[in-house]
């Protein structure tokens, strides 16, 4: 064996280390323009939020650690805290994500491709019901998903059936159902089923789909499913 060998080998059987942060994570101290106690609407748990003593960053549902992730992405709102207490919002998303089975970035600068999609924000205080049918398609498609809805052909968009309890019709060759009743999200496309679902996100036929609805029954559930999302099943 020559050295070059020797030294290959070594490095192929040498045990992985456990990778040494580079700073020890401390919960932050409160912040000036931290909130005082939960947003309206938002977990009163202070350990659901990524930094606690601000009541920022809640990591409750995949679409927040998601959200969290983004935003703490943008080095602006990191520069808000001490590099211990960047590491500690880090690992707390990190699990969120992780727990939610989302992909989680490498780090900081790295990019998390599904975060990526959710393109819209929403705003901690701002009222869901005032949305507009547009803002809430936005945040559950982001602009690309949105635009790819758009272009669906209207005659490749069926709604079969509209009732107070069950909305269901095809959109191209894939079938929709969105019953309030079980609360469930119903579709059977690739990018829904392996993908959007597991975010509580939808997909461009849904999309198409919940465009075709009429505004005044469409809008409403929107509100409602982003309300409730956690409640409800997407598959
Ligand atoms: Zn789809």
């Amino acid at each position: 064996m020559n050295a070059s060998e020797g030294s290959r080998r070594e490095t192929l059987y040498r045990s992985p280390r456990p990778p040494v942060p580079v700073v020890r994570p401390a919960k932050p101290a409160r912040k000036r323009d931290g909130c005082l106690g939960p947003p309206e609407r938002y977990p009163k748990d202070p350990e659901k939020y990524a930094d606690p003593a601000n009541w920022k960053y809640p990591v409750h549902t995949p679409f927040h650690a998601r959200a969290a992730r983004r935003y703490f992405n943008d080095p602006r709102n990191r520069a808000k805290y001490t590099e211990a207490e960047q590491a500690y919002i880090e690992k707390k998303i990190n699990e969120a994500l992780t727990k939610f089975g989302v992909p989680i970035a490498m780090g900081p600068s790295a990019v998390e491709p599904e975060a990526a999609t959710i393109q819209a924000d929403i705003p901690l205080n701002k009222d869901i019901d005032k949305l507009t049918l547009d803002e809430v398609l936005l945040a559950f498609l982001g602009e690309n998903r949105l635009a790819s809805a758009r272009a669906i052909p209207a005659d490749e968009v069926h709604v079969d059936k509209e009732t107070t309890s069950l909305i269901s019709g095809t959109v191209k060759a894939y079938s929709v159902v969105l019953d309030l009743a079980q609360k469930r999200v119903e579709h059977d496309c690739v990018d829904f089923r392996t993908n959007r679902a597991k975010g509580k996100l939808l997909c461009k036929h849904l999309g198409a789909f919940l465009l075709r609805v009429d505004p005044r029954t469409a809008t409403p559930l929107l509100r409602r499913l982003l309300r409730e999302r956690d409640r409800w099943t997407f598959a």
